[in-house]
């Protein structure tokens, strides 16, 4: 049920955040807005008001540069984010990660389930959270379900790299950041993944640092 007298703060609230045009501001971890969750999306922002809002995540999250965002990263608790990954990364680490191209996609109350048990473990990363990465296994094929910016439902599985942004983004619509999942001993600053932990997996940086992968990873 929508309290319509809720509704106006947060279309005023983005309508402010979009007044001066251009990129948004990225919140940083220990902002409380990434850990309290998000209102499903109901119309709380008209059509063309939510088209302008998207539209500044996507310039926000190119900007970055990324490969997702989720409102709450520019201080909006609400149920929508956008993906999107040109990969432009090597053969070797295509293959390896999964890492294929992922068009640009609009995720509106987004929610999603494991497909099967097989689990892939890799570094990530996240705009909230600059500076550093770390190694989180998860479910190496989601089941998505949810609607895009028209409101048409979505019920599509997705794989590699894609199930990865897939999952992040839709944890930080529930409060989670990727820290959350992560091997602790595997956080590594960006001096050290560029310096040491740049292979197409984290076998390497396991065996050295001292943290488990999952079943099967090399
Ligand atoms: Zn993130």
């Amino acid at each position: 049920m929508t309290d319509p007298g809720a509704r106006a703060p947060l279309a005023e609230q983005v309508e402010q955040l979009l007044a001066d045009g251009g990129e948004l501001t990225i919140v940083s971890a220990g902002d409380p807005v990434l850990r309290q969750g998000t209102e499903p999306y109901e119309g709380q922002l008209a059509p063309a008001l939510l088209e302008r809002f998207v539209q500044a995540l996507r310039t926000t999250m190119h900007a970055a540069p990324g490969v997702g965002l989720a409102a709450p990263q520019v201080g909006v608790p609400l149920r929508i984010a956008v993906i999107e990954d040109p990969a432009p990364v090597p053969e070797e680490v295509r293959l390896a990660r999964g890492r294929v191209p992922q068009p640009f996609r609009v995720l509106v109350n987004p929610s999603y389930e494991a497909v099967g048990p097989a689990r892939a473990a890799f570094f990530e990363g996240c705009l909230s959270v600059p500076g550093w990465q770390a190694v989180v296994a998860r479910p190496a094929q989601v089941r998505l379900t949810c609607q895009d910016e028209h409101g048409r439902p979505v019920d599509e599985v997705f794989t590699g790299w894609p199930a990865r942004i897939v999952q992040h983004e839709t944890d930080h619509l529930d409060g989670t950041l990727y820290l959350d999942r992560a091997e602790p001993r595997s956080l590594s600053s960006a001096q050290a993944m560029a310096e040491r932990w740049n292979q197409p997996t984290p076998a390497t940086a396991a065996r050295a640092l001292g943290f488990a992968l999952p079943d099967g990873e090399a």
